[in-house]
């Protein structure tokens, strides 16, 4: 999979899990030095060209080496990703959803002020606090510009990307928005109590509690009111919920709903239901809805509003994304999700979804590019052969379908 970080702040470790650095190089200590010192020079040059101080530029790389464990960081692609249970268990935790019950009081002015100047949720933008950096708790400790040097001068695959981010960085520094000493943050240059990426901090970042500075790193209420602006410019529309969990009727056909978004009286027409004990929300008249299979049909179902890609756009992981959401509901006194998890399955790793598709092929069923990363025609895929082997046709990736498929092609 291509790293997916779009706009973004980073969640650290789905990005990890997420990227891909194609070849990095490693060469000799010298040449690498070398390397390093031609690309500051070529950077010093572009800043200059688009207008940021010599002086600022001089400044922040004063001294600077690459620093080898972000391109370890970078590079580390587990063979086995985690199932969104487990990261949801790690980012949900009691202890999180205390911390944010905690803080929707001890805030309770300051996030009502957020919610009406910008029409996002509190608990959303709590949960994207307790998610990114644990309430301000853990926002890293990294210098942005070595990272972001690292990262620009070693990940050619991503050059361009981790450039235009660093000449973000250098611009804010050159108009004074911050100090080179409070520039830290995760190995992927994301910042502060929310965890914005520069572009993102340059584009949608405001100063909420009026002082005249967008400081995202020590005040709570820029910080805050920053991820809301950002939300609600990524389209967030108020009044609507992320989604919701629901119950799918037996024989529920999943293949003939892949990308349907309808008004929740169509979904209840179908017979989709809530959890025992949950009633239906009243929606805004043309609120629709997709179904999310986070797990594939054997896990829980939820129908998402737009707002969830509102959330997608922070960092784009539909397991990140269910994490906030999920913090946001429980952080607002709702229940932990209802349906259970197919915890004796997995996803697949990238190798093994390259075999997947590879299979898919050799069975008949067109997965596109075997590039070992699930997109719309490797489901579509997925769900033709799901459907022609009497499967749940839920188009979900698993470790079952895998043996399902090679056990098909053995002879
Ligand atoms: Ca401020």
């Amino acid at each position: 999979m291509t790293l997916r970080l779009r706009s973004v702040t980073a969640g650290a470790l789905l990005i990890a899990a997420q990227m891909s650095v194609a070849s990095l190089p490693s060469p000799p200590a010298d040449a690498a030095h070398g390397h390093f010192a031609g690309f500051l020079s070529a950077l010093g040059k572009t800043a200059r060209d688009l207008g940021i101080s010599s002086a600022t530029v001089a400044a922040a790389v004063a001294d600077l080496e690459p620093d080898p464990e972000v391109i370890e960081l970078a590079t580390r692609q587990p063979e086995f990703t985690a199932g969104p249970w487990d990261y949801l268990s790690r980012l949900v935790s009691n202890a999180r959803v205390a911390a944010g019950r905690e803080r929707l009081a001890s805030h309770a002015d300051l996030i009502t002020r957020i919610e009406a100047q910008f029409g996002v949720d509190r608990a959303i933008v709590l949960a994207i606090w307790g998610i990114e950096s644990n309430f301000g708790a853990a926002m890293g400790e990294r210098s942005i510009i070595r990272s972001l040097a690292t990262l620009a001068a070693g990940d050619q695959r991503r050059a361009a990307f981790w450039q235009r981010e660093l000449l973000a960085t250098l611009r804010l520094l050159d108009r004074g928005e911050a100090s080179v000493d409070r520039l830290r943050g995760s190995w992927a240059g994301a910042m502060g109590h929310t965890q914005f990426m520069p572009t993102t901090y340059t584009a949608h970042a405001v100063d909420f509690d009026g002082d005249g500075r967008r400081d995202i790193w020590t005040s709570v209420a820029d910080a805050l009111g920053s991820t809301a602006s950002y939300l609600k410019a990524s389209g967030w529309r108020a009044g609507r919920p992320w989604g919701l969990e629901v119950v799918l009727p037996p024989g529920f056909d999943h293949g003939d709903v892949a990308s349907v978004r309808a008004p929740l009286e169509a979904w209840r027409r179908r017979g989709v239901g809530r959890p025992a004990g949950e009633d239906w929300p009243s929606l805004p008249k043309g609120t629709t809805l997709q179904l999310l299979l986070p797990a594939g049909a054997r896990g829980p179902a939820f129908l998402v509003t737009a707002n969830f890609e509102a959330i997608l756009k922070y960092n784009r992981s539909t397991a990140y994304a269910l994490a906030v959401g999920h913090l946001a509901d429980r952080i607002s006194g709702g229940r932990p999700i209802a349906g259970a998890w197919p915890a004796d399955d997995r996803p697949l790793g990238r190798s093994e979804r390259a075999e997947l598709q590879r299979l898919l092929a050799a069975t008949g069923f067109d997965p596109g590019d075997v590039d070992g990363m699930i997109g719309s025609r490797t489901s579509v895929a997925i769900r033709s052969f799901q459907a022609h082997n009497g499967l749940a046709a839920d188009g979900y990736a698993s470790a079952s379908l895998l043996s399902r498929l090679r056990l098909a092609l053995q002879p």
